[in-house]
Parts: C-alpha cells; structure tokens; sequence
C-alpha cells in the first residue's frame, strides 16, 4: 500500500466515524479490493457500501433488540422438537411465526403442565417477532405482578401501564404457579390496557377453570379471561414433561 491509500483509508475511518457509519467502516477495504479485481464499475461499489451499512444497522437493531426483550434464555423453533409432543399443532405454531397475530393485536395462550415446552415455544415466538421488525418483552407473572404493585404504591401506576405501551408483543410467563393477591387486580388493569394496545403471550401450567385460583376472585377472571381469549390462538401442551425425558435419558446413558 503506498502512503497516499494509507491517508486516504484513514480520512475515510475518521468520516466514517463522523457520520456513524460503522458497517460501511469495517466492510468498504474489502469491497474496493474486490470492486478492483472484478472491475466493478463505481456506483455499482458505492451501493454495495450502502448495502452493507444498512445490513450491519439492521443486525444491530435486531441485537438490541433481543436484548431488551429479556428472554431468560434464547430459544428457537429450530431447536424445538415437535415429535416429542405432537398434540401440538406444528403447522399453527410455524404460522404464528410469521407473526401476522402481532400485527392483528391477537393473543397467544399457552397451556400445559411444566416442562412440556410452553417458555421455548413463547420465547421462540417472541424471537421470531423481533425478526419480522417487533418490538418484544418479556416477563414473569408474578415479577409483572409485583412491579405493578410497586408503581401501585408510588402511584406511578399509569405512568408504568404506559411504559408497556412502547412493546408490540408482551409475553407473560408462568401465570399460575403464584396467587397474585393484592396484584390480581393490577393484573387485571394491565390485561386490559394491552387489549387496547398490542399482543400479549400468556403461557400457564393452568387450564382456565382453574385461573381464579390465581386471581382469588370469580368476577375478576371472568373479566379477565374475556379480555384475553378475546382474539387468541389457545396452545395446548400435552405430553410429559421434557426436561424429565431428558434426565431418564441421561440417566440411561450414565448407567450403561
Ligand atoms: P415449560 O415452560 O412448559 O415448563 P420449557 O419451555 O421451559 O417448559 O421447557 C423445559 C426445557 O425443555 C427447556 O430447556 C426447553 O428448551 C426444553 N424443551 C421442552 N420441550 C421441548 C421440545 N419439544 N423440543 C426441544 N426442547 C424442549
Ligand atoms: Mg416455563
């Protein structure tokens, strides 16, 4: 490389730093040497430079992202294997991955005992989201529960309920493994907001005549399950439990 392409590639860094262009930053050596090899005309180099900055802002997006979305862990469908509980219906779920029930503000509802796959499939969902361009978050029932009580008490209740208004799919892990007492109702408020405002994922280890259980008051889970199952695509997970599976597996093999 002669001096003068070293000061150039350097002025270029630095304008590159200045305009925030970090994909066409780390991407453009590489397409000029190739762009001279091939003899690539100019303006045919100059829209693959633009090419690869719009790709690398679009992987960062995506990044940030999955990120604020929470998942406790990544999960695809990929990694789902559907023989191992095939009541599930495969088709429906890879539909739902295409995401149209977050761009039709509809509900996915998850039932089904522990271990059956109902946190993977969710979080699977809510990755696929992000890819189609939503924003997604994550939560636990009972840490949801307990936030709304706290803003409750701040009376920064409305100004939270808000907050969750910026996510175009919510999903709601482990409703049913808690009572919410004094949060059932804030629950209820919740619920009720995100029907007006975008989609919601509920996965639950309980079927829906046993929700009041969860909510300890019958008028209140009436109300509530109308406003979810409103517009909802009910999962049902039936089978034994997955992660029990594998433990016997490993079992089986450490004992052979
Ligand atoms: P649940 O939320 O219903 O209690 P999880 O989704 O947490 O169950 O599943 C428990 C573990 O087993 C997770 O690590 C999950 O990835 C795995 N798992 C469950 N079902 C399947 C499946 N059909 N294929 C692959 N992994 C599965
Ligand atoms: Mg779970």
């Amino acid at each position: 490389m002669n001096r003068d392409s070293a000061v150039l590639e350097e002025l270029i860094d630095l304008r590159c730093k200045q305009l925030k262009l970090p994909g066409l930053r780390a991407s453009y050596r590489e397409l000029a040497r190739e762009a001279l090899e091939k003899g690539v005309a100019p303006s045919e180099f100059l829209l693959s430079c633009l090419e690869q900055e719009l790709a690398s802002r679009h992987r960062r997006r995506l990044e940030a992202r999955l990120r604020a979305a929470r998942f406790p862990q990544p999960k695809t469908l990929q990694e789902f294997d559907f023989d191992a509980i095939p009541q599930l219906p495969k088709a429906r779920v890879l539909q739902l991955a295409q995401a149209g029930f977050v761009a039709a503000r509809e509900n996915v509802i998850c039932l089904g005992p522990s271990g059956t796959g109902k946190t993977h499939i969710a979080t699977a969902l809510g990755m696929a989201a992000i890819e189609a361009g939503y924003r997604v978050r994550f939560i636990r029932a009972v840490t949801l529960a307990q936030e709304l009580l706290a803003a409750h008490q701040e009376v920064q209740l409305n100004r939270y309920l808000k907050g969750w208004a910026r996510f175009d799919l919510v999903i709601c892990d482990e409703l049913g493994y808690l009572r919410l007492g004094p949060g059932a109702p804030l629950f209820f408020q919740f619920v009720a907001e995100r029907h007006e405002t975008g989609s919601l994922i509920v996965t639950s280890n309980l079927e829906f005549s046993r929700w009041e259980e969860v909510f300890g008051d019958a008028a209140l889970t009436t109300a509530l399950l109308d406003r979810i199952t409103h517009r909802a695509h009910i999962l049902v997970f039936k089978g034994e439990s997955y992660r029990f599976r594998d433990t016997q597996r490993w079992r089986q093999e450490v004992s052979q």
